[in-house]
């Protein structure tokens, strides 16, 4: 079977079980505050086992993109050393809301692997937890027995809680689980020795496959378990690991998923990939994994950069193109190139990527030729640090300068290694780590939050959102808790219905108050912020003392900011109108990379390869003004199902995740539709006007734009025109005031010209007067005199031109400038040469007499000080030195 048959009939079968087949959500988690990255199926139905909403349908399937690069789940050092670990994978995956339980998950995964995919019974294991006294929780005797009449006793390992418990966090749904694992080896290896002895033991034949989670009980803040009202099934399958199992490979990376970019390796190497070479293997699997994770996180919409999730980005592909360059002898960008096979691989089950295929490419090749410099720089660095070295005599590069080489430079450890060793140095490992860990305990005390459990107050399915409608409501406080942050405590509160808008798609979050009724008195609380955690709206409060009168509260009046909120609406609709009229002046390839809109602008990203020019600005804030002023009433869609959307125009933007149904804001069909869950104003003349105040680059192919609108953008015009106003004041009010600024700086350059030629003059007559003071003094002339100049540099001009009538000069000149003592020593180079004399170091003593410091050559040398009132000492000194 090939890999995509593979895939095929993973959903095909569960399909048949009455399963709900739905697509991979983005790679890049949004609304999660505790994820940067989808790691597991599960991930986009945590809400509906912390019972937060309601899924589609009780049993759903799917394939999950996933990345296990940060956090609780991170393979990336492992990622190419073995054969088995990837950055990203394709997690397969079945669910049961509330609904199957064990029994069915058991006899399917059995059903599935050995009879559609036709694995050898013998060579599957299968694991069950044994229990844990400590925590309470008892052995799996359910699993057990469901397993036993199908594989036998002997193929059950008991795991412990480690291996076989799982937990969603540190609080919430968790419950035992049974692996699957399977014995690849060759059968020679069988007969020696049993597979049941290497499960779990990190053998790169003897792999575990797929891990069915039974969730059946939720933990408490206090560390204690509860039974779940209701039991689920979560199970994840590792889609390559099955792919080498079902093509019967040693390795992931020899079976169809990995292969096609391996060959393009090869052609682009000139090596082979299995030859006796072991870092060429390794570095082929590296860049063959790291290529699937960098192009789907871009796809998805995360960017490298050099914060959080692009910072993890970055470092993925860093971590490729430094194998490339270290042992596939690549020092041009490659790693780009191997898109297009990608694109093609993924076109039917990931399409966002063939897409983008063009956007993605230019991205990457952008990051690579900046990380290539870096590697030139740091190798430079690496340098100045070892010849250091050298002359001290040691071979041992501390741990500071690896942390700095890393951090600053971006460049690896294990490639500082690399490089120190071929020239016999050696890095201080522990340094390193050292001061990694003290990097990692500050940025850990930075983001330092705790929590405390929800304090449950009523039951309530879910939230209901009024905010498109109504700017209050009367609603009921669901549950609340405290929360501890590095800018002080929180409440966060959650409301049965709101018209709080929790920040989404770009647009902030509303602010408001909340007010009711505690044992007869009033109470209000104010809301600074509302956010989403999965489908929950947060309303936060930083308002103190809140327990007692949460859980009194009666009903509340929840009312937002209703000023706020409608510049937010204007900006909000403001940004559909701009992209519309970018999309006809730029083209349609502007694709949405990022948005961000409060009351006081909007600022945009997208793809575009240029710099957006002034024309073309002019051009678009023109087409928005225009729309603004036909006044065009908003039209809503609701409940549209996706496609049918999708086939009237609507443009989806990547990594965005929509459901099955979606809400569409139209104005104007033939001009703008698009599916926005956002607020808008009635009708596009409340925007008012439309103005951008920037453009620039945020990174490679992403442009940002910034704008105002309605008051904002009056407000911004009026301080420009009052601007004006003043300088026109300031120049006495003339006709046309870009020519009396123009004026004004011609008439600059011309006494700049005077000025010079003033103090040329009196340079001249200076140096007169001064050639009748030059005394002979053993075998040179000397002069030492208080001079007045202009300025720094005529001393200099001074000492140059008497040198061309005076031979074996030495001129030492003071002079106050501005304020400012100058002293300027001048020794004609054969003096210096005969005599050893050096004006430098003379400067730099004469310097101490003014409060000030210098230097220069051996010939010409000045010093700037801070006390005039030295100066007559310092050329008195001047006169005992010669
Ligand atoms: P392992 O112990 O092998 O790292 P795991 O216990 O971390 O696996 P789970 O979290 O249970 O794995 O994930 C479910 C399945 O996903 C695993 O059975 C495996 O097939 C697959 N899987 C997990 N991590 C990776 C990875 N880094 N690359 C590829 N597949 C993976
Ligand atoms: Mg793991």
């Amino acid at each position: 079977m090939t890999s995509h048959q593979i895939r095929q009939s993973f959903l095909d079968f569960f399909r048949s079980k009455d399963h709900l087949i739905v697509p991979s959500a983005p790679l890049v988690a949004k609304n999660d505050p505790t994820l940067m990255f989808n790691n597991s199926g599960m991930a986009q139905f945590k809400d509906f086992f912390l019972g937060n909403g309601t899924p589609p349908s009780r049993r759903i399937a799917d394939t999950q993109k996933c990345l296990r690069v940060s956090g609780k789940h991170n393979d990336l050092e492992d990622v190419g050393f073995d054969t088995y670990h990837h950055t990203m994978f394709e997690m397969l995956g079945n669910w049961s809301f509330g609904d199957y339980f064990k029994k069915e998950a058991i006899t399917w995964a059995w059903e599935l692997l050995t009879e559609v995919y036709k694995l050898p019974k013998e060579r599957l294991y299968v694991s069950v937890f044994e229990g844990d006294a400590k925590d309470g929780v008892p052995f799996d005797q359910e699993a057990w027995d469901l397993w036993v009449p199908i594989v036998g006793e002997d193929r059950i390992i008991l795991g412990n809680k480690k291996d076989n418990f799982w937990e969603m966090g540190d609080t919430g749904p968790c419950g035992p689980c049974s692996e699957i694992h399977i014995d690849l080896r060759p059968q020679t290896d069988v007969d020696t020795i049993s597979g049941k002895s290497l499960v779990n033991n990190d053998h790169p034949q003897v792999v575990e496959i797929w891990n069915l989670v039974f969730m059946q009980f939720e933990r408490k803040a206090d560390s204690s378990l509860i039974p779940l009202p209701a039991t689920h099934v979560d199970t994840g399958m590792g889609f390559e690991r099955l792919c080498m199992a079902v093509q019967a490979k040693m390795s992931n990376y020899d079976t169809d998923v990995f292969q096609n970019t391996i060959q393009v390796l090869e052609k682009l190497s000139g090596k082979t990939y299995g030859s006796d070479e072991p870092f060429t293997d390794i570095a082929m699997r590296v860049i063959s994994d790291h290529i699937r994770a960098v192009a789907f996180a871009i796809t998805d919409g995360q960017l490298p950069s050099n914060v959080k999730a692009g910072y993890v980005i970055r470092r993925i592909l860093r971590r490729a193109v430094r194998y490339g360059y270290s042992y596939l002898g690549f020092s041009e960008p490659f790693f780009h190139k191997l898109i297009p096979v990608l694109s093609e691989q993924f076109k039917d089950v990931f399409p966002e990527l063939t897409s983008q295929e063009e956007f993605v490419t230019r991205v990457i090749l952008e990051e690579e030729k900046s990380f290539l410099r870096t590697l030139e720089s740091g190798l430079k660095r690496l340098d100045i640090i070892m010849t250091s070295l050298k002359e001290k005599q040691t071979n041992v590069i501390a741990g500071d300068e690896v942390f700095e080489l890393s951090d600053t430079f971006g460049f690896p450890v294990d490639l500082t290694a690399l490089i120190a060793r071929e020239k016999s140095f050696i890095i201080d490992e522990a340094g390193f780590q050292d001061a990694l860990a003290a990097q990692k305990a500050r940025s850990r005390q930075d983001a330092a939050k705790e929590a405390t459990d929800w304090i449950e107050l009523r039951e309530s399915d879910g939230v209901e959102f009024l905010g498109y409608d109504f700017e209050e409501t009367h609603s009921h406080i669901v549950k609340y808790r405290k929360v501890k942050t590095k800018t002080g405590d929180e409440y966060h509160i959650v409301l049965d219905r709101t018209p709080f808008y929790a920040e989404m798609g770009g647009q902030v979050g509303d602010t408001g108050t909340l007010h009711f009724n505690v044992n007869g008195e009033s109470k209000v609380v104010n809301i600074i912020d509302t956010k989403k955690e999965n489908d929950l709206f947060v309303h936060i409060s930083k308002d103190k003392n809140l327990d007692e009168a949460l859980q009194n509260a009666g009903i509340v009046v929840a009312h937002i900011d209703e000023d706020r909120r409608n510049k937010i609406k204007a900006n909000h609709s403001a940004t559909h109108l701009m992209l519309s009229s970018m999309r006809e002046v730029l083209g349609t390839h502007i694709g949405q990379k990022g948005s961000y809109l409060n009351d006081e602008l909007l600022r945009f990203d997208f793809s575009h390869f240029s710099k957006v020019t002034d024309e073309e600005l002019k051009k678009i804030e023109d087409r928005v003004n225009e729309k603004i002023r036909e006044n065009i009433p908003l039209k809503v869609m609701t409940n549209v199902p996706i496609q049918e959307a999708i086939a009237m125009g609507a443009t989806a933007t990547f990594g965005e995740k929509y459901g099955d149904f979606v809400r569409v804001i139209i104005f104007d069909p033939e001009f703008s539709f698009e599916l926005c869950g956002g607020t808008h104003i009635p009708s596009t003349g409340e925007i008012g006007v439309f103005k951008f105040i920037s453009e620039g680059s945020v990174s490679a192919g992403v442009r940002r734009v910034e704008a105002v609108t309605g008051e904002k953008a009056l407000e911004i015009m009026r301080q420009q025109e009052e601007t004006l106003v003043q300088l026109k004041e300031l120049l006495k009010g003339p006709k046309d005031i870009v020519k009396a600024v123009e004026n004004l700086l011609e008439e600059r350059t011309l006494l700049q010209k005077r000025i010079e030629a003033l103090e040329n003059e009196k340079i001249q007559s200076l140096k007169i007067q001064l050639l009748d003071k030059v005394r002979s003094y053993q075998s040179f002339n000397l002069i030492i005199e208080k001079v007045n100049v202009p300025s720094a540099e005529s001393l200099k001009q001074l000492s140059y031109e008497l040198r061309e009538q005076v031979e074996n000069l030495i001129a030492v000149f003071g002079a106050e400038v501005a304020g400012k003592p100058q002293i300027s020593v001048f020794i004609a180079e054969n003096v210096v040469q005969s005599s050893g004399l050096n004006a430098g170091t003379i400067v730099k003593d004469l310097a101490k007499e003014i409060r000030g410091g210098g230097g220069g050559q051996p010939f010409f040398a000045t010093a700037g000080g801070s006390d005039a009132s030295g100066l007559d000492k310092a050329l008195e000194k001047a006169k005992g030195l010669f």
